[in-house]
């Protein structure tokens, strides 16, 4: 079986003072972003989401993009409901969040 392939390693630990703190960067506010869940393994997806949530951030991703990511989410993350559930599950989908190109949304997702 396939298995997610992580774009990146686990990120860094942020600790205060943050730079988005600073009144030089007063207007510049820093986004979690997952490419989308194909690109990143459970413990990742939550460790951003631990991050999101811990500091308040917003996060944009991609989801639902085309019939085959779809497929191969349901295949590589069995224990979900959706792609949605995906990201529900980790805190990637909040109040805050932007989800970008959902083209294939389905079931409650649509
Ligand atoms: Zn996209």
């Amino acid at each position: 079986m396939a298995q997610p392939r992580p774009a990146t390693s686990l990120p860094f630990t942020l600790t205060p003072p943050y730079c988005w703190e600073k009144s030089l960067y007063a207007l510049v506010k820093p986004v979690v972003t997952p490419r989308f869940a194909l690109s990143c393994t459970t413990k990742l997806l939550d460790h951003l989401g631990e991050i999101a949530k811990n500091n308040d951030l917003h996060i944009q991703s991609h989801i639902s993009e085309t019939k085959a990511e779809v497929n191969l989410v349901h295949e590589l993350f069995p224990d979900y409901k959706s792609y949605t559930d995906v990201y529900l599950k980790h805190n990637l989908l909040t109040n805050k969040a932007l989800q970008r190109h959902a083209g294939r949304p389905q079931g409650p997702e649509a």
